[in-house]
C-alpha cells in the first residue's frame, strides 16, 4: 500500500519502527521545517516516559508494550542517563496521601530530560532515513484529506490508499477541517482541565521528591470537582507555551541544569454536559481573559495567601520565580477564573498541606492560566482509509501511549484487521 502518515511525532514514531522495512511505501509529512525545528511538544519539552495503566490515555495499552517503547527512546539516548522512579510504591505513602482522601496514582517514569531530546529525537529520524520505504517530506502542512472510493487525496492532489493522521494536538486545524467534513468520525467531548502551576522551594517538597520524583494524586474537591496534580518538576524551570493566539503556563526539568524550586499543575477537571460541546473555546477564553490582564503572551503571577485572599500581588518574598521577569505579571487570578475552579484549587492546597507542610505557605507562587486540553475522541472504525492515532485521535495524553497507539495501528494495517477498537 502506499501510505501517507501526516505528521512526525511520537504517534508516527511507533506507527514507522513497525512499518519501516515493510513492503508498504510510507511517505511522511511534516509541517515543521526540518527535525530540528520540529515541535514534537512532549519529545522536545521534557520527556518524562510513564508506565501506567491508569494514566497516559483513553485506551489500555498493556504495561509491557509500555516498558518497551520506554526502553526504545532511552537506546536512543547518548548515554542512557535517565532519572527514575515509582510514584506510590510505598505503602506508607500511599496510605498517608489516602488517609486525607486523595487518591494516589501509581506509575513508573523515566526522565530524559529537556537537554537530551534533541538528541533522541535526531537520532530515531536518522534510524528511519535509513529504511528504503520511508520517505520525509519536511515544510509540507497538511490541509486536507479527502477520502475517495478507492482512496485518499492529500492536500487535494496526491493520492494515497490510505492516510493515518498523527498531528497532535497542534494540528488542529486539520482535525477540525476533517471532522466537519466527517462529523461520524467523532465519538465524545466535552471535558477540559483548568488550574494554575504551582511553585515552592526544593526543601518543602524534598521528602516526596526523593521518594517518587513525580507524584500524581486526584482529590474530589468540595466543589465536586475532581482536582489532579500534573507535571512535578523538582528543580525545575516554569516556562510559558504559545498557542498562536494565546497563552499558558507549562513547566519542565532540566538533566543537568537545576533550580532550587518544585513547580506542578494543580488542574481542575471539568466535564460539562449537553448543550455544552465546546471545551476548547471554552478554556481558550479564560486564557485570553487572563492575557488580557497580564499583556499579551504574558501569565499572571501571584502568592498563594494573595490567590486565597483575591488580593492583587505587587511584592514577592521568599520564593523566586523561575519564570523569566518578562513572561508574567504580578496579578489576580481570580479576576480570570471562574469561582468554582479557585475554590477547589484552595481546598486542593490546603488538603495536601495536611500531608506536605509548607505546601499551603503565604509565599508559595501560583501562575496561571494552566489549560489541559482534550481532543475529540476520533472513531477508527468508521473509514478504513482514514485513521487517526496519538493525541489528534483522542485516544492518548503520552509520548508512551501515543508512541503504541502507533505501533498498535501499524499492526492493524500489517494484518489488514480493523475491527479492534484503537
Ligand atoms: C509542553 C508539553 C510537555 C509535555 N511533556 C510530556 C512529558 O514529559 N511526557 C509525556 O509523556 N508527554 C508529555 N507531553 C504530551 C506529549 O507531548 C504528547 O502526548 C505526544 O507528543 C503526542 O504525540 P503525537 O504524535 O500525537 O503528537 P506530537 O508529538 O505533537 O506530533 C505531532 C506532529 O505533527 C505535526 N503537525 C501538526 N499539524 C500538521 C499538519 N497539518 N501537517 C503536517 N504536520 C503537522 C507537528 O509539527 C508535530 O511534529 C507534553 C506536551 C506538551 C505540550
Amino acid at each position: 500500500m502506499r501510505i501517507a502518515v501526516i505528521g512526525f511525532g511520537a504517534a508516527a514514531i511507533g506507527l514507522l519502527e513497525k512499518l519501516k522495512n515493510s513492503n508498504h511505501e510510507v511517505h511522511v509529512f511534516e509541517k515543521s521545517n526540518d527535525i530540528y525545528s520540529s515541535s514534537i511538544s512532549g519529545i522536545r519539552a521534557d520527556g518524562k516516559l510513564f508506565v501506567s495503566t491508569e494514566m497516559g490515555g483513553e485506551i489500555y495499552i498493556d504495561p509491557l508494550l509500555q516498558r518497551r517503547f520506554v526502553e526504545y527512546y532511552i537506546n536512543f539516548t547518548g548515554k542512557r542517563e535517565v532519572e527514575t522512579g515509582n510514584s506510590f510504591a510505598s505503602e506508607d505513602y500511599y496510605r498517608k496521601f489516602y488517609e486525607k482522601g486523595f487518591l494516589p496514582i501509581s506509575s513508573q517514569f523515566f526522565h530524559i530530560g529537556t537537554d537530551q531530546l534533541k538528541e533522541v529525537l535526531f537520532n530515531i529520524y536518522e534510524q528511519f532515513c535509513k529504511s528504503a520505504n520511508i520517505h520525509f517530506h519536511f515544510s509540507t502542512e497538511v490541509t486536507e484529506v479527502k477520502e475517495q472510493p478507492d482512496g485518499v487525496i492529500v492536500n487535494g492532489t496526491e493520492r494515497f490508499d490510505m492516510a493515518v493522521i498523527a498531528v497532535g494536538r497542534s494540528g488542529h486545524k486539520l482535525i477540525n477541517r476533517t471532522i466537519s467534513e466527517y462529523p461520524q468520525l467523532i465519538k465524545n467531548n466535552t471535558k477540559v482541565d483548568l488550574g494554575i502551576r504551582y511553585e515552592l522551594p526544593n526543601h518543602i517538597v524534598d521528602e516526596i521528591n526523593r521518594e517518587m520524583y513525580e507524584f500524581k494524586v486526584k482529590y474530589k474537591s468540595r466543589t465536586g470537582y475532581m482536582v489532579r496534580t500534573f507535571c512535578n518538576n523538582p528543580s525545575g524551570f516554569v516556562v510559558t507555551e504559545n498557542y498562536g493566539d494565546f497563552t499558558t503556563v507549562n513547566g519542565h526539568a532540566k538533566m543537568r541544569e537545576k533550580s532550587g524550586n518544585t513547580n506542578f499543575a494543580i488542574l481542575a477537571s471539568l466535564v460539562l454536559t449537553e448543550p455544552f460541546n465546546d471545551p476548547i473555546g471554552y478554556g481558550s477564553y479564560i486564557a485570553k481573559l487572563s492575557n488580557l490582564l497580564a499583556g499579551e503572551g504574558k501569565v499572571i503571577l501571584q502568592t498563594y495567601s494573595h490567590f486565597k485572599e483575591s488580593k492583587r500581588t505587587k511584592n514577592l518574598y521568599r520564593v523566586h520565580p523561575t519564570l523569566e521577569p518578562e513572561k508574567y505579571i504580578l496579578g489576580d487570578i481570580n479576576l480570570a477564573f471562574p469561582r468554582r475552579i479557585i475554590e477547589s484549587i484552595i481546598d486542593f492546597i490546603e488538603n495536601l498541606n495536611t500531608v506536605i507542610p509548607g505546601v499551603a505557605n503565604n509565599d508559595n507562587l501560583v501562575y496561571a492560566p494552566e489549560i489541559k486540553f482534550y481532543s475529540n475522541r476520533l472513531n477508527n472504525q468508521i473509514s478504513a482509509r482514514l485513521k487517526f492515532i496519538g493525541d489528534c485521535s483522542g485516544a492518548t495524553r503520552s509520548i508512551i501511549y501515543a508512541t503504541a497507539h502507533g505501533y498498535l495501528m501499524a499492526e492493524a494495517i500489517e494484518s489488514n484487521n480493523f475491527n479492534v477498537d484503537i
